[in-house]
C-alpha cells in the first residue's frame, strides 16, 4: 500500500471538472482517504513548487497556481505513486494518452489539469504540505 498526493488545478476546478477527475482516479483503482478545497496564497505556490523556482516557468506556473481554488487528494492502494501518474499522462496534454486526465482535462502543458507526486520521498513532503496525519481517512 502506497499514498501519493493529487492536486486538481485552478483550470479543471473552473470547469467544474472536480467529480470528473475523482471519477478517473477512483475507477482507476485509487482510493481517496484525504480531500479539501482549497486556495493557494502566491506564497503557498512557491513552497510548493520551490524545486521549480529557476525554471523560466517558475513565475507563469505560481500565477496559475493561485489563479483560483484547487482540490488536494491523498490518494491511497498499491503503487499509488505510479499509478496516479499512469491516470494523469505526460506533462503536455498534447502527447497524453487518449482517456488519461491530462489529455481529457489539460489544455496545455501549464493548464494540464492535474499534479501527482513523482516519487515516495516526493509524496511524502507533499502529503504533508497539505495534510496533517489527523486529516486523512475521515477521522478529522
Ligand atoms: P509534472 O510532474 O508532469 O507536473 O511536470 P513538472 O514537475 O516538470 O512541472 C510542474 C508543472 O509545471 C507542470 O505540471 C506544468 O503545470 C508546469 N510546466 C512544466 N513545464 C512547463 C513549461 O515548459 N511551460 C510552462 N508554462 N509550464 C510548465
Amino acid at each position: 500500500m502506497e499514498r501519493t498526493l493529487s492536486l486538481i488545478k485552478p483550470d479543471a476546478v473552473g470547469r467544474q471538472q472536480i467529480g470528473a477527475v475523482i471519477n478517473v482516479l477512483e475507477q482507476g483503482g485509487l482510493r481517496l482517504v484525504g480531500a479539501k478545497l482549497l486556495r493557494l496564497s502566491r506564497a503557498q505556490a512557491e513552497g510548493f513548487y520551490a524545486v521549480h523556482r529557476e525554471r523560466p516557468f517558475f513565475g507563469a506556473l505560481c500565477t496559475f497556481m493561485c489563479s483560483g481554488p484547487i482540490v488536494a487528494l491523498v490518494l491511497e492502494g498499491p503503487n499509488a505513486i505510479q499509478r496516479n501518474r499512469e491516470l494523469m499522462g505526460p506533462t503536455d496534454p498534447a502527447k497524453a494518452p487518449a482517456g488519461t486526465l491530462r489529455q481529457l482535462f489539460g489544455t496545455s502543458i501549464e493548464r494540464n489539469a492535474v499534479h501527482g507526486s513523482d516519487g515516495p520521498d516526493t509524496a511524502r513532503t507533499e502529503i504533508a504540505y497539505f495534510f496533517s496525519a489527523s486529516e486523512l481517512n475521515g477521522l478529522a
